[in-house]
Order: C-alpha cells, then sequence, then structure tokens
C-alpha cells in the first residue's frame, strides 16, 4: 500500500496562526489599555473633581447664605453676588487646572425645579451651555446629575460615555441651615474624540488582521479539500491497482488447477490410444471413453473462455428485471423438462445500472443450471430482482428448493474447479463471482429458512465509473 503525504501549504498556515494570535493579542492590549486607563483617569480625575468642586461648594454655600430673604427671594444683586464669588472661584479653578468646568443650580422660585447651569467658563468653544449644539446631550446629561444630587442631598461621583467623550462628573448639594438649597458640579473629559478615534483605529486594524488570518484558514481548508479528495482518487486507482493484481495472483491459481484438470483428460486420451497403437480392440466403449475425456476438455475450454470474457466488457446503463426475464426465458424449457415451475418477482423501474448483459445472462444461467440440477424431483425456482439500498444498489435472487448449502460446500463455492458433480468442472459459480466483481458487484450464497439454496447478484447503482 502506498503512504500518502498530506500536503500541508506550511506557509499559509503559519500566516493564518500568526494573524489571528496577533489579532487576539492586539485587542486584548488594546481592551486592557482602555479599561485600565480608564480607571485611572477616573480615580485621578475624581480626585481633582471633589477638591474643585468642594471649593465651589464653599463659595456658594456662603454666598446664599449671605442672601437675606434666601430661599423666597433672591434680588439681581443677590444673583450676582452668588455669580461673582463662583465665577472667581471658577477661575482660579481654571487657572490651576484648564480641562475642568464647572458650575451651579439654584432652584428658582417659579416653574423651572432649576436655574440653567450657569457658563462659569467661558472659554467652552462650540459647546456652550445652551441647549443646541453639539454639546447638548452632555450638558444635558451634566443637568441630569446635578439634579438628582440636589434632590437626593448627596454627592454624586459618576464616569459615562456621553459620545463622542468619556466623563468624570461630580455633583454635591449646598446646604444653608442643614437645607439643600442649590448644588454644584465640576466635570472633566476622560476620553477625548482623537484618543478614541485612534483606539478605533486601532480595532480595525486588528479586525483586519483577524480577517486576513480567518480568510488565510479559508484558503487553507480549500487547499485541504483538495489534497482530500486527490488523495480519495489516489486510493480508489490504488485500491483498483490492487484487485487487479490479486485477480492475477487468482488467474495464477487457476491455470494451476487448469493444468491439473487437463492432466487427468489428457492422460485418458494418451492410455487409450496407447491400447490403439498396439492394435488391442477397445470396441465402441473405448472410443466412447475417448469422446468422454474430449468433450470434458472442451467443457473446461469453454469454460475458461467465459472467464477471460467475463471482465473484457464494456458496461453501459441497463436494467436488470429484463436481463433477469431473459435467463428465465432461457431456462424455460429445462425446468419444463424437470417439472420445475419457473416463478418471477421482478421489480418495476429499478434504477439502471452499468452492467454488460450477455455477461449477467451468464452468470444466471450458470446459477439457475445449477440449480435446476439439484431440482431433478420438481419444485418452484424463484428469480427476483428489488432495489436494496442497503445493499448500495439493486440485487437479483435465483432461490431453489433443493437440499442447499453444506457448511464444507459454502465454505469452497466460489473456488475454481470445486465441485461435488463427477461430471462437473467446479467453473460456473467461479465465473459467476468474477462477472458480479467485473460489475463492482458481489455474488453471495446462503440457504433459505424454508430450505433450499438462495444466490444473491448485487450491482451497485452509484460508483466510480469503470476504471480504464
Ligand atoms: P459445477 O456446477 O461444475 O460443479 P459450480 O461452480 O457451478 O461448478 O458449482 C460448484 C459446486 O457448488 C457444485 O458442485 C455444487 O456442489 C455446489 N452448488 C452450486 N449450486 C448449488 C445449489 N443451487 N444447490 C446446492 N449446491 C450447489
Amino acid at each position: 500500500m502506498g503512504r500518502f503525504r498530506l500536503e500541508t501549504p506550511l506557509a499559509i498556515e503559519i500566516g493564518a496562526v500568526v494573524a489571528l494570535f496577533v489579532a487576539a493579542l492586539g485587542t486584548l492590549w488594546l481592551t486592557s489599555a482602555a479599561v485600565v486607563g480608564r480607571e485611572q483617569r477616573r480615580a485621578m480625575a475624581n480626585t481633582r473633581l471633589k477638591s474643585c468642586n468642594d471649593r465651589l461648594e464653599t463659595q456658594g454655600q456662603g454666598a446664599l447664605a449671605a442672601v437675606r430673604q434666601f430661599p423666597d427671594y433672591m434680588s439681581p444683586e443677590d444673583w450676582s453676588t452668588l455669580d461673582q464669588r463662583l465665577s472667581e472661584e471658577a477661575a482660579r479653578v481654571r487657572e490651576r487646572d484648564p480641562s475642568i468646568e464647572l458650575g451651579y443650580y439654584v432652584p428658582s422660585r417659579h416653574d423651572r425645579p432649576f436655574m440653567p447651569s450657569l457658563p462659569m467658563v467661558h472659554d467652552r468653544g462650540s459647546t456652550s451651555v445652551a441647549s443646541t449644539g453639539p454639546g447638548h446631550d452632555l450638558y444635558d446629561y451634566v443637568d441630569t446629575q446635578v439634579d438628582a444630587a440636589f434632590r437626593k442631598g448627596n454627592e454624586l461621583s459618576v464616569v459615562e460615555d456621553v459620545p463622542p467623550y468619556t466623563i468624570a462628573i461630580r455633583a454635591a448639594p449646598v446646604r444653608v441651615d442643614g437645607r439643600v438649597v442649590a448644588a454644584t458640579w465640576a466635570m472633566t473629559r476622560l476620553v477625548d474624540p482623537i484618543f478614541q478615534d485612534q483606539s478605533a483605529l486601532g480595532y480595525r486594524i486588528f479586525a483586519g488582521l483577524a480577517l486576513a488570518g480567518i480568510a488565510l484558514s479559508l484558503v487553507l481548508t480549500a487547499r485541504m479539500t483538495r489534497t482530500v479528495r486527490r488523495q480519495a482518487s489516489e486510493r480508489e486507482r490504488l485500491r483498483v491497482e490492487l484487485r487487479r493484481s490479486e485477480r492475477l495472483a487468482a488467474l495464477g491459481k487457476l491455470l494451476a488447477g487448469v493444468a491439473h484438470e487437463v492432466r487427468n483428460p489428457l492422460a485418458g486420451i494418451r492410455g487409450i490410444t496407447q491400447l490403439l497403437v498396439r492394435g488391442v480392440d477397445l470396441g465402441e466403449e473405448g472410443f466412447g471413453h475417448l469422446i468422454d475425456e474430449v468433450d470434458r476438455l472442451e467443457g473446461i475450454v469453454s469454460r475458461l473462455l467465459q472467464f477471460s470474457r467475463a471482465d473484457a466488457q464494456d458496461l453501459a446503463p441497463g436494467d436488470l428485471s429484463a436481463v433477469v426475464a431473459e435467463a428465465a426465458k432461457l431456462a424455460q424449457d429445462r425446468a419444463r423438462e424437470l417439472g420445475v415451475r419457473v416463478e418471477l418477482d421482478l421489480a418495476d423501474q429499478l434504477p439502471l445500472v452499468d452492467m454488460a448483459p450477455p455477461a449477467l445472462v451468464q452468470v444466471f444461467r450458470n446459477l439457475t443450471t445449477n440449480a435446476l440440477h439439484v431440482m431433478s424431483s420438481g419444485g418452484v425456482l424463484k428469480l427476483s430482482t428489488r432495489l436494496d439500498p442497503a445493499a448500495g444498489g439493486v440485487t437479483a435472487s435465483v432461490a431453489d428448493q433443493g437440499p442447499g448449502l453444506s457448511p464444507d460446500v459454502l465454505a469452497h463455492l466460489f473456488e475454481p474447479f470445486f465441485t461435488t458433480k463427477p461430471e462437473g468442472t467446479g467453473l460456473g459459480l467461479a465465473i459467476a463471482r468474477e462477472i458480479a466483481l467485473a460489475h463492482r458487484g458481489d455474488l453471495t450464497a446462503g440457504n433459505r429458512p424454508e430450505g433450499g439454496a438462495v444466490f444473491t447478484l448485487t450491482i451497485p447503482t452509484t460508483g466510480p465509473r469503470k476504471p480504464s
């Protein structure tokens, strides 16, 4: 048997593994860097925001405490005092840390729960405090947080994604005489859009690498599939070759058998001829023996011709039922002589199978001849066909009502020259089996439960075409 080499496209395999590995590592690194960085920034921002907010809160508290009729009425002067003190404090905070934004809320006396957040710093660029523009969502979010701090009377510290930013915000209630009267807030942006763009680019690169790895794996799979297919056809070729050499070996065995079989009648002929040469008068019986021996030789030779023809025919799609019907017709005369009824049970519309009809007719002739031989006292000879998915093809059976097959006979049935008949050649079943094999099928024998032997020919419905 040949050994198969799996042709691994090593470069593709390594490329795919490296790409997937790098992509996985890169994604992991980016994600963990983002998480760790975010946590670090959050902790730092929290400390910074707390001190800023505390300072603003103290200022607010002082200014509000100075308002005489608070919270029922705040005069324009009160407002401007408050605004001024907080603005000054905010400016000081911003001087030290320009990335921080601050503001405060005071509940109005009328319809709205809060005054809009005051623009404590004026350099927010396009993101004004007004309720329109790109910063709208951001300050809306600030409003919600400050509202919550005011209502609950608790300090709040939150980190949140408010696209395109990630922000940290700290909000604290301002108390006068134990009563929450306002709230201050301080906010900083933890991740600005540039950083986000960069990490998006990183993710895109690694996703690209992962896709490249997957594409390479697909290429690899396709090539492996092709290799496996090539190996399968190579295996089929070797299998056919093996069968050919097995059959050559069988032929060698057959020839040895032929030599042995031919020697007996030849020895007989030689003996009789020598007696004739010596002038011995053998009478009619002697010549009869001579003719018998020649007939025997003739029988062996014509059977051998069948053997050599078994494989040499072209196969074409055909109907097995039609072949069996034909064989039944050929057996009819002899059956009638013996008082045997030939019964047909043929399946309609069997799938066509590749066959050489004359060779198959020969198979059934051999089988029916054997069957009729053991049914000299009459009975029913049944020929049937059917589709047998379990056997992978169509089958045809010849079932007789003879004595059946003993274990000894079963063991040697298909061997060339195995015969139990004095006048037999022992080639009929060997040839039939050979023909079945030439059809990529098989011929099997067994005993029927109700008595008698049954021979079954199977021909596959699918399978590789006959190798040229
Ligand atoms: P031959 O008919 O020349 O003996 P075969 O190869 O056809 O050669 O058969 C081999 C042997 O198988 C026969 O001699 C017989 O003993 C046995 N055999 C074949 N068919 C049957 C059958 N239907 N019933 C019983 N025995 C059988």
